[in-house]
This record gives structure tokens, sequence and C-alpha cells, in this order.
């Protein structure tokens, strides 16, 4: 049985290039590393920072905050939420790898704006299962980032929450904005 060369669905037309994308992934890989070198670090943040951000594609993290390869640990998701799998990385992060500071980052238009917890029912009836994930859905981004602040702070796993500053990052100037955790 094979998988490929499956013209009759028509499934892959609808999709240019899907069938593509990892091998060019796969290609560049072999470039990089055509010019690495082991740049002898060891696992621990150089910055002993750990960034927590939205997965939105439109934030380039490195780039953005200056940061270079092992400065930060990096931690991303829909909408940066800090859930108990954020926290399990950060607990990580701080207990066992020695970052102490923590950068949360929103952004504006931001997909989970345009969702509501709905879509756990929407899932439900589609699959005949609801997820027992929240979605985190929210309408202001400012207080999403100071509830994600507030997760990390009352925390009981974190060692450091004195040093714990959220933002939200402009999508079109790229500058980012410091919200006020109060
Ligand atoms: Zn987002």
């Amino acid at each position: 049985m094979t998988t490929s060369a499956s013209a009759t669905t028509g499934h892959e037309d609808a999709i240019p290039g899907a069938d593509a994308v990892i091998d060019r992934l796969v290609e560049a890989n072999e470039e990089y590393a055509s010019a690495f070198t082991d740049p002898g670090m060891d696992a621990r943040p150089v910055l002993h920072v750990a960034v927590v951000s939205c997965m939105d594609a439109r934030i380039d993290l490195h780039a953005a905050l200056g940061l270079e390869l092992g400065d930060c640990h990096t931690i991303r998701n829909a909408g940066g939420v800090v859930t108990d799998d954020v926290i399990r990385s950060l607990t990580i992060s701080q207990r066992k790898l020695g970052t102490h500071s923590v950068i949360l980052i929103h952004h504006t238009g931001c997909g989970l704006e345009a969702i509501t917890e709905e879509f756990r029912t929407e899932l439900e009836m589609e699959v005949g299962q609801r997820p027992a994930w929240a979605v985190e859905s929210f309408r202001d981004v400012d207080q999403d980032v100071r509830q994600s602040m507030q997760r990390v702070r009352t925390s009981p796993f974190l060692l450091h929450k004195d040093d714990v500053r959220g933002f939200v990052f402009d999508v079109k100037t790229g500058l980012l904005r410091e919200i006020d955790p109060a």
C-alpha cells in the first residue's frame, strides 16, 4: 500500500506545496549545518531569561529582542498563555537550568481575540469530544498580559518571581509596549 501519488483525491491540489514544505525545511537545515560550528555551550541560557510568547508567525523573538543563540529559553503557544504546561517549562527552566527572569509577550491582532470559548463546543459537536483545555480567548490584550503575569507570580513551583514583566508586541511597528502589572 502506498500513500503517494494519490492524484485521485484532489486534496493535495487544494494545498499547493503542502507536500514539499517540510522537504524545503530539511534542505535548509542541511545548508545551516554545513556552516555550523559547535558553540560549546551548555544548556543553561546565557542571559538567565525565559521568554513566553504567542506562537504568531509575525513575531521573530530573537530579532525583536536582540537575542543570540544560547541566550534564552523560548516557550510559545497560541496566545502566549501561561498554561499548566508553560508553568511546567518555567519550573524546569528556573530550577534545573538557572533562569530567573520571565518576559511575557502577547501582541496586537492575536487570533485568540477572534474566537471565543464556544470553540470548544464547536469541536465537541464535530468530533464528539469536548477538549479538556480552555481556549483562553480574550477581548482585552492588556488584561490578558496582566493575568499571565499574575499566573507566573502566584505559581508555587517557581523560585524567581520578582523579575516578571509583560508586554504587547505591535505587529505593525515591531515595538513592545510594557503593561503595568497593577
Ligand atoms: Zn497571538
